[in-house]
């Protein structure tokens, strides 16, 4: 049927409606487009050319008064063949009959709208292929007829855009639900944040038991913390400004901090010791975990970090435990201990000074040994207390004037006499100097590095120790160089921990604990100092000690 048919058969109808009164026709009074009067079909039909959609026009019985080219473009018609049939032939074939339901409905509520809200519709060309289309209806009264005018677009492109971004959605929400399942199921507690905030990403269950609270998703750190009277103290416990929380260092600073000593205190007061590991990652490796309904924003513009807190509390139990014990023995060890080096010196002493009877030498020899062993262990005990009290925090300092140039020699006259192979030597421009310092610490540290110096050097050789003022007169800097076996390069980074010693000095057979460069690092630091060295294996090494002087006690160099 072409449109000239249609007209003569639309005018048949419009008779066969006119006998119908005009009031008794179910036209629903709505605010819709009304054409009336000659030429204003004609001016429609220019006017539907104009529009880039495909425009089909359905008259009030559901079959098509008329489509533009775009139409015909889009479903592969002409003109002629599709006016006068029913909508429905623009339509595949299983959506016929609901459709047809639809239109009724419509019919009886006309307003501009668009179609099938909801669905995926679908339109069918002539050649009976599919393709996705969006169609909005609006109602047109037509020389007083219900006319309904259906703008068609494909929307293919658009349908497949969507269709790919919701299977990008199901399958990042997937990765995200697997993400969530491996991180609770993990014991330490792990969660990502982003921005300069802090605010939370994703965390798993083990956060929920270390904080004793739910982070919500979005929430900065510090308002998670403070709704909840949270606070972090550092290991000697001074409250750690934000600045310092691992977390937002490695927000901040764009860093790694790694093994980061904190102590979380609840509103209970209760305190939980923790290692913390924050990692600065590149904020496009967590676009993934963007959430719906926008509390779980991610940009890449904003820094983003990945923390795991461990919970301590057992290791340091364990290790409270190992020191209680290492304290305990120690101190169970000084009476006997005391005891041999008395009355060892005092048999030296009584046999030398013709007061009893003389020993054969090999008695003499034997008591010296025994004398040298119990200083030995002496200086262990006191090693191994100083390690207790250190690590319980109860390593008390007792800072006084020294004279600091005396306190050097003093013990430099103390050491050689110790060893004959050894040539101690003390060169310094000064002719005094004043420091404000704990003098037995001090003593202590010299002692061991000295101590060090010669049994590191088993060949002998000489022992050069300086000491000067650095610029500003600030602080004193000693160094004591040795020419023994030195230290591998590959083992310099550990050498002031606990219990380190380099492997040359244990193939040299030297014996030793790895204690006291750990204890001389720790004295140094609570003197504000610094203590480091610089070593050749098999040339020898020098240690440096930085001590800070208070300005008021120092002396001009002669
Ligand atoms: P100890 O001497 O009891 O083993 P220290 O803590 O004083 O413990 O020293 C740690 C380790 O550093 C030593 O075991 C040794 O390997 C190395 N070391 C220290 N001082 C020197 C030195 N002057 N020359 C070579 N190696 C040294």
């Amino acid at each position: 049927m072409n449109e000239d048919d249609y007209k003569q058969e639309r005018g048949a109808d419009d008779e066969r409606e006119e006998r119908v009164p005009a009031r008794s026709r179910a036209i629903p009074q709505a605010p819709y487009i009304s054409l009336q009067g000659e030429g204003s079909w004609a001016n429609l039909l220019t006017l539907l050319e104009v529009s880039p959609d495909a425009l089909v026009l359905v008259d009030s019985t559901g079959r098509i008064a008329h489509v533009n080219s775009q139409t015909e473009a889009l479903f592969g018609y002409l003109r002629s063949d599709i006016i006068g049939q029913p909508l429905e032939a623009l339509l595949p074939e299983r959506f016929r009959a609901a459709h047809l339901l639809h239109r009724k409905q419509y019919a009886n509520s006309p307003r501009a709208r668009p179609m099938g809200e909801g669905l995926a519709l679908y339109g069918r060309r002539k050649d009976g292929t599919e393709f996705a289309v969006d169609i909005s209806l609006s109602p047109l009264l037509f020389d007083g007829s219900l006319h309904v005018l259906g703008a068609v677009r494909d929307i293919t492109v658009r349908r497949q855009l969507e269709e790919r971004e919701r299977s990008a959605r199901e399958s990042a929400e997937a990765r995200l639900a697997l993400l969530q399942l491996v991180l609770d199921e993990l014991p330490t507690c792990v969660y990502f944040v982003t921005g300069s905030h802090a605010r939370l990403v994703l965390a798993n269950r083990a956060a929920v038991t270390l904080w004793g609270s739910e982070w919500p998703t979005g929430q900065p750190m510090l308002d998670f913390l403070g709704t909840h009277h949270i606070r972090l103290f550092d290991t000697h416990d001074q409250e750690l400004p934000p600045a310092a929380f691992a977390t937002l260092r490695a927000l901040h600073e764009g860093q790694t901090v790694f093994q980061h000593q904190e102590i979380i205190r609840h509103a209970d007061g209760t305190n939980l010791p923790v290692l913390v590991n924050a990692v600065s990652v590149d904020p496009h490796l967590l676009a993934g975990l963007e959430a719906e309904g926008g509390n779980r924003h991610i940009s890449s513009a904003e820094p983003a970090a990945l923390v795991v807190i461990q919970d301590v509390t057992s290791l340091k139990e364990a290790e409270q435990l190992k020191d209680q014990f290492i304290g305990l023995v120690v101190h169970e060890l000084r009476n006997p201990l005391a005891a041999l080096k008395g009355f060892a010196t005092m048999l030296l002493r009584h046999s030398q000074g013709d007061r009893g009877t003389a020993l054969a030498s090999w008695q003499q020899e034997a008591l010296t040994e025994i004398d040298l062993a119990a200083d030995r262990l002496n200086r262990l005990t006191e090693d191994l207390l100083d390690v207790v009290r250190l690590e319980a925090g109860r390593l008390v300092f007792h800072r006084e004037s020294i004279a600091l140039m005396h306190t050097i020699r003093h013990v430099i006259a103390q050491m050689g006499r110790m060893s004959d192979r050894h040539q101690l030597r003390f060169s310094t421009s000064l002719s005094h100097l004043q420091a404000q310092m704990d003098r037995g610490r001090i003593e202590q540290v010299l002692v061991n590095l000295l101590t060090n110096a010669m049994k590191y050097s088993p060949a002998g050789g000489s022992i050069e120790v300086t000491l000067q003022v650095v610029p500003e007169r600030e602080a004193a800097l000693i160094s004591i160089r040795d020419q023994g076996i030195g230290i591998p390069q590959a083992e310099q980074a550990q050498l002031f921990g606990r219990f380190v010693r380099a492997s040359n000095s244990q193939t040299q057979g030297i014996s030793g604990t790895g204690l006291g460069l750990y204890l001389c690092r720790e004295l140094v630091l609570q003197h504000g100092g610094d203590i480091w060295f610089e070593s050749t294996e098999g040339v020898g090494s020098t240690f440096f000690l930085r001590l800070p002087l208070l300005p008021s006690t120092s002396e001009p160099s002669a």
